[in-house]
């Protein structure tokens, strides 16, 4: 085994652990640390500094979706920090002691099936998830895998790269699977949104011009700051198909990457997209989406669901993020306030992201990454 020279593994930590399904999450002080003995080859144990919190680990812990999160279970997947030890008998590692690397919601794949060799390493049968069948980032020290943790830019600060790990790979994947180019369209509903506002930086990264879809005076402030060239207000649009088409020219979107738990977001979708658009769907409603038939054949439209990224699409996200395309908004707490923080979750009251700090960093790394708001 190897560990960080210097560094001692503690024998616990804390922790915040869901118990059982639909269980109220419990900080756990004294919760055991896996010791560098014990790690496998291709395991390697990361000391987390800073953790975003995501809507999935809401659905981990009350274990609502179709495929059903182990338990007990820590979860988290936007996680930051330093590998602090590597199992023994690891081999051609990627990442070596002391690297600052993410963890991201796919902490493994076998890399060797069907699904791995053609770029679907999510849909491996093998695929381990960070805080949904293995434990996740809401701890100070996670078990993670040497071929899938993510190294950091050192241009990029912790806090602000957490969120990159799961809202924007999956934000960026999704634009890069939306069949658009250079000066195409593409409409953003929930622009403003935790989600949303990573999503129009990436597109405009990525040089397409964006309508965003949201509403109120700080959500628009915010987009335009960002740079979306088109602004429709759900709330006080009066015919929001209309609008969306109108900002284009009147031919409508080449795309549209949607988030939304309700259906109207996609019916929407269909209706303003220019004829051979593409609807992304990233959004995970385990509810029907109610695409009408007619008009997706008719209108030549493409329905493309997307799922998180790979390997590669997460070095890709945050080099973008390093190049200084792309900020994360985020609210910073401790690891202690994550009840608090489902609850608001819950409640719809959280706007933009919240990043959890876990322990003191002693390399602090950049300060590119983002913008705390607090
Ligand atoms: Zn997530
Ligand atoms: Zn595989």
């Amino acid at each position: 085994m190897s560990t960080l020279s210097g560094f001692t593994v503690p024998k616990t930590q804390t922790a915040c652990v869901v118990p059982a399904i639909g269980k109220e999450i419990e900080v756990r002080k004294e919760h055991p640390v896996k010791q560098a003995s014990e790690l496998k080859p291709g395991e390697c144990l990361v000391k987390i500094s800073h953790t975003g919190v995501c809507h999935t680990d809401l659905h981990a812990k009350q274990g609502d979706w179709p495929v059903k999160p182990m338990n007990p279970l820590i979860g988290g997947h936007e996680g930051v920090g330093i590998i602090v030890a590597i199992g023994e008998n690891t081999e051609n590692s990627p990442v070596k002691l002391g690297d600052r690397v993410g963890i991201k919601w796919m902490a493994d794949s076998c890399l060797n099936c069907e699904f791995c060799r053609r770029g679907f390493e999510m849909n491996c049968p093998h695929v381990k998830l960070s805080g949904y069948t293995v434990d996740g980032t809401f701890s100070e020290y996670v078990v993670s895998f040497t071929n899938h943790v993510t190294p950091i830019p050192d241009e990029l600060d912790s806090a602000g790269a957490a969120s990159i790990l799961c809202a924007g790979v999956t934000t960026y994947k999704g634009l890069k699977v939306s069949n658009t180019k250079v000066g195409d369209w593409i409409a953003l509903p929930g622009a403003g949104g935790g989600l949303g506002h990573l999503a129009v930086q990436y597109a405009k990264a990525m040089g397409l011009k964006v309508i965003a879809i949201d509403t109120g005076d700080a959500k628009e402030k915010l987009v335009k700051s960002l740079g979306a060239d088109a602004w429709v207000d759900f709330k006080t649009s009066k015919d929001i198909v209309a609008d969306v088409k109108a900002a284009t020219g009147g031919a409508g979107p080449h795309a549209a990457l949607v988030t939304a738990a309700h259906q109207s977001g996609y019916t929407q979708a269909i209706q303003y997209l220019r004829e051979g658009g593409t609807l992304v769907c990233i959004g995970m409603p385990d509810a029907d989406i109610g695409v009408n038939g007619f008009w997706t054949v008719f209108k030549s439209i493409r329905v493309q669901g997307s799922y998180v990224g790979t390997r590669q699409d997460a070095i890709e996200a945050l080099d973008i993020a390093r190049a200084g395309k792309v900020k994360v908004i985020f609210e910073q707490k401790g690891l202690a306030d994550l009840k608090d923080v489902y609850e608001d979750l819950e409640a719809g009251k959280i706007a933009g992201r919240i990043v959890l700090e876990v322990s003191k960093e002693e390399n602090t790394g950049g300060r590119l990454g983002g913008k705390q708001v607090n």
